[in-house]
Parts: structure tokens; C-alpha cells; sequence
């Protein structure tokens, strides 16, 4: 059985990573600044007779609270395998509106976590010359989006990230890949329709989506378990879009 991490894991996809990694036989830990709704998670994924860890109030821009994290995840699941860089947050601001800190912000929340927990689990992938790393990025890195400058320059990283760890990793068993989603219903999409940013509801983008519906959390954890199983390992550095072709 082998340990996975899913970051972000108490909500929307994160969530529903990590309940698809327990269901196909890891060891789920996961690690979110929402500690009540990474317990929440946990016990939802013990309840349907999986195991499941939280390591709560973990701000994955932070390298300490990352490292003291996985550090505890270590010593009740032993050396970890998988790890999915989920937790992210958005934004919408003017450009000439950014100020210093909400630019370091999100460049910190959503590209520096993934520097942090790769670096710090990366040595037990090489220890046991196997590993799945799988980047959660955005469709938004595809196209560019207005009013999204900082976002979207942090996600563009993750896939630049993504791409050039896979060449220094693919030598030790580890791949590394990076699914961008698209338009899936998640209370980040519902905050920002509620908001009036995305320019219609999501019935209405749903619509207008080739194949007629919002994504669905469990359509990027599907990528996910393909991404992170045995039969994988010929696939590292791609970017696997899952967006119902409204990116391709
Ligand atoms: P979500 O429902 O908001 O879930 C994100 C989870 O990450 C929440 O539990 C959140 O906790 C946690 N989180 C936020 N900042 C964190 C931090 N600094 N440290 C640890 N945990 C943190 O969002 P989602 O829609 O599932 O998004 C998951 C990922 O997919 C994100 O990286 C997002 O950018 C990406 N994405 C989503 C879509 C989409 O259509 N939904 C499209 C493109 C990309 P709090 O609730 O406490 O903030």
C-alpha cells in the first residue's frame, strides 16, 4: 500500500482526489488550511473503510508548516509516493490594481507550494526509485484570462515546473505531470459565479462547453488515479488537459 499526499484536499477536487486515492488503495493524508474541513474529509474517506489522515491548518506557501506537515504524515504512514499539488487559490484583479502582496500571494499559494512539497518529499521517491507527482494547474494557463495576470503567471509555472522536474526525475521512477482543469463545479467556481466574475452563470458556460456540462470534481481525480498508477510510468512532463474541450 503505498502513502499518498493530496494538498487542498478539503474541498472540490482536492476532495475528490483524495477520496478516489483511498478508494484505490493509498494511504490518504491530506494537508489544507481548513483544518474542520480536512478532518471532514478524512472521516467521510475511514467511514467508507479507507485510511485517511488530516494534517490541518497547513498553509502550504509556508515551507515550515510544509515540511513539520509532511514530517507528521511520515511518521504515521511511513515514506510517501504520491503527492498531488492541488490546494490553489484565485483572483481577479485589474492589473494595474495589484498590489506587491496579493502578487506574492498567490504566486506563493499556488507555484511556491509546489516548490515546497516537492522538494520536501522528492528524497523518498528517489529512496524508493519510484514516484507520481501530479501538479494541479489551470485551463486558464492555456488561453491567458483577463484580470487573472497573477493567477495565471502562477499557474503557467506549475506547468514550466512540471515539464522541467519531470527531465531531472524521469532517471529515479518518478514522473510528474500536470493536469490544468477547466470550468468544474467547485466552491471556488460557485464563489466566483456568485461574485458575477465569470461573465454568466455556470449554466449558461455549460451551455457553451463542448460537451454540454460543467466538469465534475471526480473527472479530474480519474486523470488523477491514471496519472499516479503503475501503468503510467511511460507518461511524465505532460500536460493532460481535462476541460470538456474547452481548451484543446
Ligand atoms: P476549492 O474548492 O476552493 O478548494 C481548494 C482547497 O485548497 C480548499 O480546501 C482551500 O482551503 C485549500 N487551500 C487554499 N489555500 C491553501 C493554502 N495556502 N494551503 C493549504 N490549503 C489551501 O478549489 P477547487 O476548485 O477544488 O480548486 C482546486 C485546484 O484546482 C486549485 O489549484 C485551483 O486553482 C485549480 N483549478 C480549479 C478550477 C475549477 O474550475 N474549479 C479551474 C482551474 C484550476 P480554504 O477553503 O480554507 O481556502
Amino acid at each position: 500500500m503505498k502513502t499518498a499526499i493530496v494538498t487542498g484536499g478539503g474541498s472540490g477536487i482536492g476532495r475528490a482526489i483524495a477520496h478516489r486515492l483511498a478508494a484505490d488503495g493509498h494511504r490518504t493524508a491530506i494537508l489544507d488550511l481548513d483544518t474542520e474541513a480536512a478532518d471532514r474529509v478524512t472521516q467521510e474517506i475511514r467511514s467508507a473503510g479507507h485510511e485517511a489522515m488530516a494534517v490541518g491548518g497547513t498553509d502550504v506557501s509556508d515551507r515550515k508548516l510544509v515540511n513539520a506537515a509532511i514530517d507528521t504524515v511520515r511518521e504515521q504512514f511511513g515514506p510517501v509516493s504520491v503527492l498531488v499539488n492541488n490546494a490553489g487559490m484565485t483572483g481577479f484583479d485589474n492589473f494595474l490594481r495589484i498590489e506587491d502582496d496579493l502578487w506574492e500571494r498567490i504566486l506563493a499559494v499556488n507555484l511556491n507550494s509546489v516548490f515546497y512539497c516537492c522538494q520536501a518529499i522528492v528524497p523518498d521517491m528517489i529512496e524508493a526509485g519510484w514516484g507520481r507527482i501530479v501538479n494541479i494547474s489551470s485551463s486558464s494557463a492555456h488561453s491567458g484570462q483577463q484580470y487573472m495576470t497573477h493567477y495565471v503567471a502562477a499557474k503557467s509555472g506549475v506547468i514550466g515546473l512540471t515539464k522541467s522536474l519531470a527531465l531531472e526525475l524521469g532517471r529515479s521512477g518518478i514522473t510528474v505531470n500536470t493536469i490544468p482543469p477547466g470550468f468544474v463545479d467547485t466552491p471556488m467556481l460557485r464563489n466566483s459565479e456568485s461574485q458575477g466574475l465569470l461573465g454568466g452563470s455556470v449554466d449558461h458556460h455549460a451551455e457553451r462547453t463542448p460537451v454540454r456540462r460543467a466538469g465534475k470534481p471526480e473527472d479530474i481525480a480519474a486523470a488523477c488515479a491514471f496519472l499516479v498508477s503503475e501503468e503510467a510510468g511511460y507518461v511524465t512532463g505532460q500536460v493532460i488537459g481535462v476541460n470538456g474541450g474547452r481548451n484543446t
